[in-house]
C-alpha cells in the first residue's frame, strides 16, 4: 500500500499540494481536516456545544461521512461550503482536541486508505499517528503572514486580520493539545513553501520520491 503523508499548519499549502501530488502519482487524495470540520459542523447543526466531549465523540461515531475530492457529504447532505464557514473554523480545533473523536476519525482514515490501496492524505498527524510507516512524509510550512494572506485570498469575504487571528488561534490549540498534537515526524522532510509556486513544491516532493525508490537498492 502506497501512502504519502502531508502535514502542516493552516495555509501552508497542504490541500493544493496534496491534490497535485495525488494527481501526478495517480493516487486518491483525502483531506482529513474536512473530516474534523464535518464533525464540528454536525455538532453545531444539532445545536450542541463543541466542547461537550461526549456529544462530539458520539457525533464522530454516528455520522455518515463521505469526503470526496470536491464534495463533502454528512448524513447525505452536501456540506462542502458549510464546513468552511466561520462558526466551524471557530469550533473545529476544540472538537479535534477530543481524543475519542480522533480515535474514531483515525480509524476511518486508515480504513479509507486500505480500501483505496493507499493514497495521499493531508492533515496534522498523518505522518506521526495515522500512517507512521508512510512511504514519504512531508511537513509543509510557510511564514505566518504568508499563510494568512493565502487563506484570506481563498475566503474572499474575510479580512486579513480576522484570518491571521483565526490561524494563530487554531495553530496554538493544534500544537499544544495532548491528543496527537501537530508536530513534525522525525523522519519527515520539511518544505517551506514561502515564496515557492505550487509546481516548485510538487516537483520537490516528486524528486524526493525518486530518491527514496532509488535508495531501496537492487530488486
Ligand atoms: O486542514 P484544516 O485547516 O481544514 O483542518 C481544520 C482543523 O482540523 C485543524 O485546525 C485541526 O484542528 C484539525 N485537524 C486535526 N488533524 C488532522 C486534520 C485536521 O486535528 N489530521
Amino acid at each position: 500500500m502506497r501512502v504519502i503523508a502531508i502535514d502542516g499548519p493552516a495555509g501552508s499549502g497542504k490541500s493544493t499540494v496534496a491534490r497535485a501530488v495525488a494527481q501526478r502519482l495517480h493516487l486518491r487524495y483525502l483531506d482529513t481536516g474536512a473530516m474534523y470540520r464535518a464533525v464540528a459542523f454536525a455538532v453545531l447543526r444539532a445545536g450542541g456545544d463543541p466542547s461537550d466531549p461526549d456529544l462530539a465523540a458520539r457525533t464522530a461515531r454516528e455520522i455518515e461521512l463521505d469526503v470526496g475530492l470536491d464534495v463533502v457529504m454528512v448524513d447525505g447532505m452536501d456540506v462542502t461550503s458549510d464546513i468552511r464557514e466561520p462558526d466551524v473554523n471557530q469550533a473545529v480545533s476544540t472538537v479535534a482536541a477530543n481524543a475519542d473523536v480522533r480515535r474514531e476519525l483515525v480509524a476511518r482514515q486508515r480504513r479509507w486508505a486500505q480500501t483505496q490501496g493507499g493514497g495521499v492524505l493531508e492533515g496534522r498527524d498523518i505522518g506521526t499517528v495515522v500512517f507512521p510507516d508512510a512511504e514519504l512524509k512531508i511537513y509543509l510550512t510557510a511564514d505566518p503572514a504568508e499563510r494568512a494572506r493565502r487563506r484570506a485570498a481563498e475566503a474572499g469575504d474575510l479580512n486579513y486580520e480576522a484570518v491571521a487571528a483565526d490561524i494563530a488561534r487554531r495553530d496554538a490549540i493544534d500544537t499544544t493539545r495532548s491528543a496527537d498534537p501537530l508536530s513534525e515526524a522525525e523522519d519527515a522532510t520539511v518544505v517551506d513553501t514561502t515564496g515557492l509556486t505550487i509546481e516548485e513544491v510538487v516537483d520537490r516532493i516528486a524528486g524526493l520520491l525518486t530518491t527514496t525508490s532509488r535508495s531501496e537498492g537492487p530488486v
